[in-house]
């Protein structure tokens, strides 16, 4: 019979792997919570309209990518396929619009049906954070301090590509002008990219279909449409950024895919080319477009197989002692548990053949080997071997508590 093999796109996090993403989301995490950030969960399932209602049916996120599935009450539900939308239904949900800005980090597993390859899964998975209650350009620029911080604290090099996607005048101006200029092309516009037209013109900047690039590259920029107030709002988190010493790059193009974006959006794209690893922005009418007051929030999310990939993490080697039993497995066992009491990794090992019992130790890593035999029990002693300086001694088992707290 054959084996099963995981879903498509899915994969285990084996115990390296693992370890990696554990340090990638402490780490970002206590940053987080330097930045005044507290952390939340929220469930993996949502009903669909949590992510289609302010995401946009036209964006790739929920047009093409959203897991679906029906209940068994006949619900529609979706697995998640980011974590903004999910925070701010729990916002609203939970009643927390009086005590503002709600700061939020969290990290979790994603879904998006996506073709799979390097570094693009179907299971993926975020960290992120979410300050809610904030209108101003200080906030963008903390909030993007904290994710070049983030990622300097990983070694990872990564450009800061910014832009402003204006506000809500600057962006009917801005979208009439492209309607203009993409109507006069729209023979040689793809397929998609007309109905996008039709549904919503911004995305075609976003598009990736080959025969759109020309006309996308020669479309009008919306920094020519921006109102006064969008313009100082985008010259301020300049400035701030500059004052914070975080160098950016102005990408005039730079749109991001989903429709809830408003003034300013970035990302950080590595320097070695590969796909964007960290990305955000304003969003000042997502509270509202869920139902909620009129609430301004600002937030990014980092893909976490994308941070492992490019992040360099000094491994800390783990001391692993063995307490190897030559018969007297129950005593092997309380002197196992004497150890972990003090903090200590320990394994347990029984047999009757030392030689071989070392040997399976050194194997596994072990640092120390805990031999207790004949010879310890007649003595009242364990006998305590360093496995890399190849030195031993017996230690009296009334000092054996000490000796495991003092131990290396
Ligand atoms: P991309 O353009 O690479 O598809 P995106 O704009 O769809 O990215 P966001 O929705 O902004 O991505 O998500 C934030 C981050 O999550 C991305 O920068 C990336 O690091 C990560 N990410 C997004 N989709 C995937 C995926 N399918 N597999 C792994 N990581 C992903
Ligand atoms: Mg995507």
């Amino acid at each position: 019979m054959a084996t099963f093999q995981p879903v498509r796109g899915m994969h285990d996090l084996l115990p390296q792997e693992a370890r990696r993403f554990s340090f990638l989301i402490e780490q970002g995490r206590a940053l987080a919570r330097q930045y005044g950030y507290k952390e939340v969960h929220t469930p993996i399932l949502e009903r669909a309209e949590v992510f289609s209602r302010p995401l946009g049916e036209s964006s790739d996120v929920v047009g093409k990518e959203m897991y679906l599935l029906t209940d068994r009450g006949g619900e529609t539900l979706a697995l998640r396929p980011e974590g903004t939308a999910a925070i701010v239904r729990a916002f609203l949900s939970n009643g927390l619009t009086d005590v503002l800005p709600w700061k939020i980090f969290y990290a979790g597993p994603m879904f998006r049906y996506e073709r799979p390859q390097k570094g693009r899964y179907r299971q993926f998975h975020q960290l992120g954070i979410e300050s809610i209650g904030s209108a101003t350009p200080w906030e963008d620029t903390e909030s993007i301090a904290l994710a070049y911080r983030y990622l300097i604290s990983l070694h990872i090099e990564a450009i800061l590509e910014i832009n402003t996607l204006g506000d809500t005048p600057s962006r009917a101006a801005y979208k009439e002008a492209l309607v203009t200029y993409f109507t006069k092309g729209r023979s040689s516009l793809s397929a998609l990219s007309q109905r996008r037209l039709d549904q919503n013109p911004l995305r075609i900047l976003d598009s990736k279909e080959p025969e759109d690039q020309e006309l996308v590259r020669n479309a009008p920029l919306l920094k020519d449409f921006l109102t006064p107030e969008a313009q100082m709002f985008f010259e301020t988190l300049c400035l701030g950024l500059q004052t914070l010493g975080i160098p950016y790059r102005h990408n005039p193009r730079l749109v991001r895919g989903l429709d809830y974006y408003t003034h300013t959006v970035f990302e950080f794209v590595p320097s070695t080319g590969s796909g964007t690893v960290l990305a955000g922005g304003r969003y000042d009418h997502l509270v509202t477009l869920m139902g909620g007051p009129a609430i301004p929030g600002f937030g990014w999310a980092a893909g976490i197989e994308r941070l492992s990939l490019m992040a360099s993490i000094e491994e800390k080697m783990e001391c692993l002692i063995a307490v190897i039993a030559i018969g007297y497995e129950a005593e092997a066992h309380v002197y196992a548990d004497l150890f972990r009491r003090q903090g200590r990794i320990v394994e347990v090992f029984c047999g009757k053949d030392l030689g071989k019992l070392l040997k399976k130790a050194d194997k596994r890593g072990a640092r120390y080997a805990v031999v207790f035999g004949e010879e310890e029990k007649r003595s009242g002693t364990i006998l305590v071997k360093d496995l890399d300086r190849r030195t031993q001694e017996h230690v009296p088992l009334a000092c054996l508590e000490r000796f495991a707290a003092d131990l290396l």
